[in-house]
């Protein structure tokens, strides 16, 4: 059983392993013909249900086997230009090849005794996050798990430094189409349950901020205390970004911290064609980042970043056994002093290597790609008298649905558009996305693979017009019979 484990010794059954493992992806890639198999939860349940883990196969070749049965051959494939649902990007290869690196390595990135070098990579990679963002000198921040721990760190920082330690009178404002983190990250700071004050947006779902103002002098009035603003750049279904430079300013008059929510948005950071479309996030307290959504990194990738690195220190607790207090005199960076997580993946490593390998400007090009793709998209949807399209995309997504002209009702129109979305998913041609708009199902392309043309766009649609109408003529001839 020791040959299993990676050492001095078994440095050539790595190599061998994990060669063959990346072969096997290698091939699948390759040969990948549609985004899905449309493998249904009842017909792949029983297949890993049979596996006995207490029975192992004792074989690498033979565990590969069995994974392409439970795994690899009905996976949902992010790299198929035809998969058009979640805020799932295809990955690049340089971060990919830092994924391999350190997973092998295996360093932890609480303490530098566990990193060393990790430690001082992810600073650099921080320090150049800020910079992009304009945060100032006195900038810090951590890569975390996710947009939803970066919200909840973020929110933690802003709860301590927050006028009241009354739980009861602290309010979060985030506009209505804001991400559920907001809620979540509120519930768990122990705010009360309508903590949450949800601004209404405009045509463009953009937070208005008319509405703002009035929801701030609003809280003040009722002796509520602002803890936050939470502001979108990049809302996950339409890409909105909340007008920045007038929130700060609101911000800065009433005395509140300014969170932006960039997991989305945060590709324009790298952007040769659309940067200022995020102007005014410099202005923020914390920032989230999503490297795993528009910088093209596998999961998990993401960071919460600070105007000021000392609100850090509410995240701060010294443990004898991990990070002494006397460390921070003897100037040790342990960046647990500043993370959530204790353990914690060298997932910087994916980013460190996309930059040194590709540049910020091959990010960049690759995210541009997708806005001008989303542009394009939305042409084809605005002139199709099909379809029903919201707004014109700020980012790389759709929202849109089948309007057929001969039905009137709209909840049989919300049926048919739900049908073609699983029609769709069960054919495995596609994979799309649906949402909620002023009561109304519609569908959702999130458009974040440079490799998607507008001719999948154009063949994607008149897929779901196929489904959506024969489910319309199917129901007709239920009426008719
Ligand atoms: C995806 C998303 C999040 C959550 O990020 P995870 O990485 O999925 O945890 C938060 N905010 C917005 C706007 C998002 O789109």
């Amino acid at each position: 059983m020791r040959s299993h484990l990676l050492n001095d010794t078994t440095a050539e059954q790595y190599r061998r392993s994990v060669t063959e493992g990346v072969e096997r992806v290698a091939a699948k890639l390759a040969t990948t013909q549609r985004p899905f198999t449309g493998v249904t939860v009842d017909a792949l349940a029983p297949v890993i249900e049979r596996i006995d883990l207490d029975r192992p196969l004792h074989d690498t070749t033979a565990a590969l086997d069995e994974l392409e049965d439970v795994y690899l051959r009905d996976a949902v494939y992010f790299h198929h230009p035809r998969y058009l649902a979640h805020l799932n990007c295809p990955v690049v290869i340089p971060a990919v090849l830092g994924e391999a690196v350190l997973s092998a390595v295996n360093s932890s990135l609480d303490t530098w005794d566990q990193s060393a070098g990790g430690t001082l990579i992810e600073r650099k990679l921080i320090d150049w996050t800020t910079a992009r963002i304009g945060l100032g000198a006195a900038a810090d921040g951590v890569f975390t798990s996710g947009g939803t721990q970066s919200n909840l760190q973020a929110l933690l920082l802003a709860r301590e430094e927050a006028k009241t330690r009354d739980l009861a009178k602290l309010c979060v404002l985030t506009s209505e189409v804001s991400h559920f983190s907001v809620q979540k990250s509120a519930k768990l700071l122990g705010l009360g349950p309508d903590a949450v004050v949800s601004v209404p947006v405009d045509h463009d779902q953009r937070m208005q901020t008319v509405a703002l103002a009035r929801e701030l002098a609003r809280c003040a009035e009722d002796g509520r205390v602002p803890m936050a603003v939470v502001a979108t750049a990049g809302s996950t279904d339409f890409g909105s970004i909340d007008p920045l430079p007038e929130i700060a300013e609101l911000c800065a008059q009433y005395g509140v911290w300014m969170h932006v929510d960039a997991a989305y948005g945060c590709g324009l950071l790298a952007s040769l064609k659309h940067r200022d479309r995020i102007n005014g996030i410099e202005h923020a307290d914390s920032v989230t980042v999503d490297y795993h959504k528009s910088f093209f990194q596998p999961v998990s990738s993401s960071a919460v970043l600070v105007r000021d690195a000392v609100t850090l220190r509410h995240a701060t607790y010294h443990a004898e056994y991990l990070n002494p207090r006397r460390m921070v005199t003897e100037r040790i960076p342990n960046q647990v002093d500043k993370s959530l997580q204790t353990t914690r993946r060298f997932d910087a490593l994916k980013l460190w290597m996309t930059l040194r390998v590709m540049g910020a400007d091959g990010i960049g090009r690759l995210f541009d790609e997708v806005c001008d793709l989303a542009r394009d998209g939305w042409r084809l949807l605005d002139a199709d008298p099909r379809f029903d399209v919201v707004v014109e995309p700020s980012l790389s997504t759709l929202v849109f649905r089948y309007v057929p002209a001969a039905v009137t009702d709209p909840a049989h129109v919300d049926r048919a558009n739900l049908y073609a979305r699983k029609a769709l998913f069960a054919s495995g041609d596609a994979v799309v996305a649906g949402t909620k708009v002023a009561g109304r199902h519609y569908l959702k392309f999130t458009l974040l693979n440079p490799e998607t043309t507008t001719a999948d766009i154009t063949a994607v649609l008149d897929l779901i017009a196929g489904h959506a109408e024969q489910y319309l003529g199917e129901s007709l001839d239920r009426v008719a019979s």
